[in-house]
């Protein structure tokens, strides 16, 4: 069955909560934190997602109003331009758009994938790794981190093809973007009399 644009932004979102809600209690269970003020990820270049993990952003824009301005801007900027979101003057670790942020915003440093041996090991950055929470992480609460394959797999159960397109962070919010309002423009089009 063709899943409609309704129906992806709503089961994308449930997804999204879900993500976040499954790292917040694998980092209180850790004690693994993001270090205070540390933006990098969102400031990396070859940050990589799929346009369906911001459709609702991208729906968001849409409701508000600003979807249009927003996708003509990101269009005009050059090419591997960090995240149109991050702002260094905002809270919540720099996103102007922290609550409807894409998967990959909310796994990464927080998840797991596992190993040849079936070994959990943790999808995270440097600063982290270097902490003493990091090398004291016993085995069985790196057992309870999210997976991340599977977040990414029932991603795909939404549409198999725009959640295996990885594209640069602007490119995939893009593109989300350009769906949303094409979409939208034909649901409103009047049919002639
Ligand atoms: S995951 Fe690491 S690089 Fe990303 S914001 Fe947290 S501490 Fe910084
Ligand atoms: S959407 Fe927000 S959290 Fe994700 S890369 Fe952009 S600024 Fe960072």
């Amino acid at each position: 069955m063709r899943k409609s644009l309704n129906y992806k932004v709503v089961h994308v979102r449930k997804l999204l909560n879900e993500a976040s809600m499954h790292t917040e209690t694998f980092s209180k269970a850790s004690n693994l934190h993001c270090q205070q003020g540390c933006y990098s990820c969102c400031l990396k270049r070859d940050l990589y997602a799929s346009s369906l993990e911001f459709f609702p952003l991208a729906y968001e824009l849409y409701k508000e109003g600003t979807a249009e301005t927003v996708y003509d801007k990101i269009g005009n900027l050059p090419q591997n331009a960090p995240c149109y979101f991050f702002t260094p003057f905002e809270q919540n670790g720099g996103c102007s758009r922290y609550n409807d942020r894409g998967l990959i915003c909310r796994l990464f440093g927080f998840s797991s994938n596992t190993d040849k041996n079936d070994k959990p090991r943790l999808i995270t950055c440097k600063g982290i790794k270097q902490t003493d929470a990091f090398q004291n992480l016993l085995p069985s609460v790196l057992g309870k981190s999210p997976n991340f394959s599977d977040f990414y797999i029932r991603l795909a159960s939404l549409d198999f093809q725009l959640a295996n397109e990885q594209l640069q962070i602007n490119e995939a919010i893009h593109k989300a973007l350009e769906i949303v309002l094409n979409y939208e423009s034909l649901r409103n089009r009047r049919i002639p009399a």
